[in-house]
């Protein structure tokens, strides 16, 4: 059984640190990545909120791209990070997001989310939010904001069109340990023998 998670951050641009912050706050072990080889044995990877062409550019010089696109461990994106991940990009989520949709810099807002199964608002900070446009039927909307939605699941991967790392609520960021906790028990299910009790000891 592992208590704690390995995450890494892809720490090429944006805000990084803030993510890798909260994350350790939650009881993560958290690296940043800028190498392909740090992907290995990390239990999940955050892609942070930047500038997408500038983190998908630096990406492909280092070989990134592909070693995300193998990676096959839940991802987190967030704004940026969720366009890196879209269809038109590395293809992980299947969804497909117009950039700058809410305008461009001073397009900056909060709003207050109401996330599926809590009742609690989350404090949605948007910058220069990407919005999406379409969604494919296996996604699951988590949040919406005026009808669009702005925090989707699609399998082990999370998406966010805002930055929950620039705020002090944790709950998008457990939301995230949670599904590296299922995909880390799944792993150790799916490696004990069959003959052994359900509870794998
Ligand atoms: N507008 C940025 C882009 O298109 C995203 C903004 C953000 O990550 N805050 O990449």
């Amino acid at each position: 059984m592992v208590d704690r998670p390995k995450l890494g951050v892809l720490a090429l641009q944006g805000a990084f640190r803030e993510h890798a912050e909260a994350l350790r706050r939650l009881g993560a072990d958290v690296i940043e990545v800028r190498l392909p080889v740090e992907l290995i044995e990390l239990d999940g990877l955050v892609i942070p909120g930047g500038e997408s062409t500038t983190i998908l550019r630096l990406a492909r010089l280092y070989g990134l791209d592909d070693a995300i696109r193998s990676f096959s461990r839940p991802i987190f994106g967030t704004c940026a990070g969720m366009i890196v991940l879209d269809r038109a990009h590395l293809g992980l989520a299947d969804l497909e997001v117009e950039r700058n949709a809410y305008g461009r810099q001073l397009a900056s807002f909060e709003a207050a989310l109401e996330l599926e199964g809590e009742s609690d608002p989350f404090p949605g900070v948007f910058i220069r939010a990407p919005r999406i446009s379409m969604v494919g039927q296996d996604v699951e909307v988590l949040a919406e904001l005026d009808g669009a939605p702005v925090l989707l699941r699609d399998g082990r991967i999370l998406v966010a069109a805002f930055h929950p790392e620039l705020t002090d609520d944790g709950r998008v960021h457990e939301r995230f340990l949670r599904l590296v906790a299922d995909a880390v028990g799944n792993r150790h299910a799916s490696t004990v023998p069959a003959t052994r009790g359900s509870n794998g000891v």
